[in-house]
């Protein structure tokens, strides 16, 4: 059975290099019996977690983020070995990471300890405060492309905030989800974070397995599965989906910096980044010199070798998708770089298209390929407003000189996080928080948002005094009705605050 055909339930999944077809492992594949009993595990875990105080868990959090940290080198041949990627891009997501880790690790206590709010004058006899409590077990569901940093998206926050998690990686990659968790049984030792390896069939086992929360990260159709079968049992779950990002270059931009970014942004990684730039729209007056810039430096990118600038396709079948959208681009567009012969058996080479129609598939689809359309517009206007017009809305980036004009770009994109005059700016900053709107899913990681994401909110009113007016009894006195009723034009009547 191949990886990939997974109607009879597999009892391992076996990976291989994206190189060279060599194996890199096999691991079980844990069926639905399995998947119970390690959730079970990781409810006892779970006891354990959440009844330690803030302080503890960072500690244990750090404990584990420096056992990581010490065999950097390792995980990163880890992850580079079934991704397929450069060492070098594998140490950077490793780093990136760990900010997280530490971020989530040192500000769960700020962020989620029980505060005090005002409960106002009607209410002064009650001390109201509200207050961040875990789920319980939380189940993350994670991709190949950034094996570690995406599903440590979740996972950091997740654990921070009190949860224990079992985590099912990508059946491409479960190597860097099995290393983790080893780290985690020698630096804390108790069942908080477990690895469930497996393919889509355990993934579904999780989604069904009475797990109290389902983090997922992966592509758009799989996540309106897994939000269906979570229906069933009303688990909640947070989405973190697909894109189609788009890049805006106004007419003041430096275009130097814009070009590097774009090919950065959509060439790195082979261009399977989920907020990779798949579209660029710049001003007509500096398209034809920007689509210059992009090629001169695309053209110098090394696609094989041990000097490599980025590896082959990681999921075999991407390269049909990615050869499908050059096709759907080059019908109405004229490639600038490259074209259906960039296309080999597992490695892409640069290909940049311009011209290309707003309907085509190319445009509307993700491509998750180096593949990159550049199309000329009449303003930053039109840009934003083309940008806006496909299905998906996960993030997006403009360039321009005008702090004003890109702040009411930002606005108007209809994203979850903008990047002015540079790409993913955001994905390093642990204090924003990150995630889409539209088909790109919904509900957030990182920052104070991505703990509250993974955290119960309890509210408690307790009564201080016996209040003067007391309308919350079955024997209600006339009384207390009438000065009630004076009352209600005396606190709302006026519009006060209407004014602007
Ligand atoms: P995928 O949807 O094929 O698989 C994602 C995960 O879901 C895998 O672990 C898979 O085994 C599991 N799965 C598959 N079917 C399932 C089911 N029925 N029930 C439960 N689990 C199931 O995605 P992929 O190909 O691994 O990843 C690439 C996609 O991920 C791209 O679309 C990319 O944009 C997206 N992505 C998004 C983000 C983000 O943060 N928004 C980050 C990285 C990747």
């Amino acid at each position: 059975m191949t990886l990939m055909d997974q109607t009879q339930p597999a009892t391992e999944v076996t990976t291989h290099s994206p190189v060279d077809g060599r194996i890199v492992a096999s691991y079980p594949a844990a069926d639905a019996a399995e998947v119970d009993a390690i959730l079970a595990r990781a409810r006892v875990g779970a006891a354990w977690w959440a009844a330690l105080p803030f302080a503890e868990r960072r500690a244990h959090l750090l404990r584990w983020k420096s056992a990581i940290a010490l065999r950097a080198g390792e995980l990163a041949d880890v992850i580079a070995a079934e991704t397929g990627k450069p060492h070098g891009d594998a140490v950077l997501e490793v780093m990136l990471t760990l900010g997280h880790l530490d971020w989530a690790a040192k500000n769960a206590r700020h962020v989620l300890r029980r505060r005090k709010v005002k409960a106002g004058l009607v209410n002064y006899n009650q001390h109201a405060t509200v207050g961040y409590e875990p789920y319980g077990v939380v189940g993350v569901i994670g991709p190949w492309n950034y094996p570690f940093y995406t599903p440590m998206g979740s996972i950091s926050y997740a654990l921070a905030a009190g949860n224990a998690v079992v985590f099912k990686p990508s059946e491409l990659t479960p190597g860097p989800a099995v290393w983790i968790a080893e780290r985690w049984a020698e630096a804390v030792g108790h069942d908080v974070l477990v690895a469930a390896t497996g393919g889509r069939a355990t993934g579904a086992a999780l989604v069904a397995s009475g797990v109290d929360k389902i983090a997922f990260t992966g592509s758009t159709a799989t996540a309106k599965k897994v939000m269906a079968a979570a229906a069933e049992s009303l688990t909640p779950i947070v989405a973190e989906c697909g894109g189609s990002d788009a890049l805006l270059v106004a007419a003041d931009a430096d275009l130097d910096a814009a070009a590097d970014f774009i090919v950065f942004g959509a060439m790195g990684n082979a261009g399977q980044t989920c907020a990779g730039v798949e579209r660029v729209y710049a001003v007509d007056t500096v398209h034809a010199t920007l689509v210059a810039k992009v090629v001169e430096r695309a053209e110098r990118l090394r696609t094989s070798g041990e000097d490599a600038q980025y590896g082959p396709m990681t999921l075999p079948s991407q390269v049909d998708v990615v050869r499908r959208h050059v096709a759907s681009a080059l019908e109405t567009g004229t490639a600038a770089l490259g074209g259906l012969d960039s296309v080999h058996e597992r490695v892409v080479a640069p290909v940049v298209v311009t011209g290309v129609s707003e309907d085509s598939e190319a445009v509307r689809e993700e491509t998750f390929g180096p593949l990159v359309i550049i199309n000329p517009v009449a303003s930053l206007e039109e840009a934003v407003a083309r940008a806006n017009a496909t299905p998906y809305g996960l993030t997006a980036a403009v360039f321009t000189r005008d702090k004003a004009a890109a702040n009411r770009a930002a606005a108007a994109l209809r994203v979850g996080a903008v990047s002015i005059n540079s790409v993913l700016g955001f994905a390093g900053v642990a204090a924003l928080p990150f995630g889409g709107v539209k088909q790109s899913g919904f509900g957030r990681i990182h920052g104070a948002d991505g703990l509250r994401e993974f955290s119960v909110v309890k509210s408690v009113a307790r009564q201080t005094r016996k209040a003067a007016l007391n309308l919350l009894t079955m024997d209600r006195t006339e009384k207390d009705l009438h000065t009630a009723t004076k009352m209600i034009p005396m606190l709302h009547g006026r519009a006060k605050g209407a004014k602007h």
